[in-house]
């Protein structure tokens, strides 16, 4: 097995030569941001949208962003060729520093770069034929959700539930509307009209979430952005995942119930058709 190389604080090492001290607000209070960034045939998707989102993540929990995009570009490129494999999925993270533990922000701390690559693991052909079962659960996160932030305790204990009942994913609401899913956003397709929630304060703004977008209004499949009810979504003709390293999924049992005729639908064939040819596009303009 080649051996992984991370970055933490300006220097490349082996993951297993990596350390913090234990008083990093990221280890004490869940105190950082992070971003997951997918990596095909050597190439980093959306890397611009991704490092917009994480200077926004920067911006909302008032951690001066370490570095420029010129340098976060340099980084991610950097591992994407100190590690092994075409596919890769680059992880960032920032925290807050090292300070005493208190609540309150430490002055004058230097926020803890951290950067490595896992293989991506997009899911195999079987799963994307199949679609894949999912849970729901009421979503008692925070409200601040729109925040790429560290701490996913809620995230995880919602996703366990998931596990815990052999599903990949668990779907959320709150007060009777969908949010989205514990590490995606969901659409839903209701008489071949898409279905998209709103950003807010609520859901995470997924860069797979907005290529959707695109893809939809580019190629005329009609696209409603707005509230949907736990109604609506239960009675849906099709139910889709979508995130960075999930791509476009389809779910095909809902808390045990076959969402529309059981199979990944009409309307997801077309989109997940688009959203490969997409990538490969991209991927040739940036070759
Ligand atoms: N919502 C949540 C809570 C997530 O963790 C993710 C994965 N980062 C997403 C949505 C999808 O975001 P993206 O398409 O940028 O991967």
């Amino acid at each position: 097995m080649t051996t992984e190389i991370v970055y933490l604080n300006g220097e490349f090492m082996p993951l297993e030569d990596a350390r913090i001290p234990v008083l990093d607000r990221g280890f004490i209070f869940g105190d950082g941001i992070y971003e997951v960034i997918p990596v095909y045939s050597g190439r980093p998707f959306r890397l611009p949208e991704h490092l917009a989102r994480f200077e926004r993540s920067h911006e909302a929990i008032r951690i001066p962003n370490p570095m420029r995009e010129a340098e976060w570009t340099r980084l991610v490129e950097d591992l994407i060729v100190r590690n092994a494999g075409d596919d890769q999925s680059i992880y960032l993270q920032v925290t807050r520093g090292v300070a005493r533990r208190d609540h309150a922000f430490p002055k004058g701390v230097t926020p803890t770069i951290f950067g490595m690559s896992n293989p991506l693991s997009t899911p195999p052909a079987e799963l994307i034929a199949s679609g894949v079962h999912a849970i729901t659960a009421i979503d008692y996160r925070w409200l601040k959700c729109d925040v790429k932030s560290t701490s996913l305790l809620g995230n995880c204990l919602l996703r366990q539930t998931a596990a815990d009942a052999d599903a990949i994913e668990v779907v959320m609401f709150r007060d009777g509307f969908l949010t989205e899913g514990s590490s995606s956003n969901v659409f839903v397709v209701k008489n071949g009209v898409l279905l998209a929630t709103p950003k807010n304060n609520l859901v995470l703004p997924g860069i797979t979430y907005d290529v959707v977008i695109e893809l939809a209004q580019k190629h005329g499949v009609p696209l409603e952005v707005r509230a949907i009810s736990e109604d609506e979504v239960r009675s849906a003709d099709e139910i889709w995942v979508t995130s960075s390293t999930k791509e476009v999924l389809a779910v095909t049992s809902l808390d045990e119930k076959a969402v529309g005729g059981g199979k990944p639908g009409a309307v997801f064939h077309r989109m997940h058709q688009l959203y490969q040819d997409f990538k490969r596009t991209v991927m040739r303009e940036t070759a």
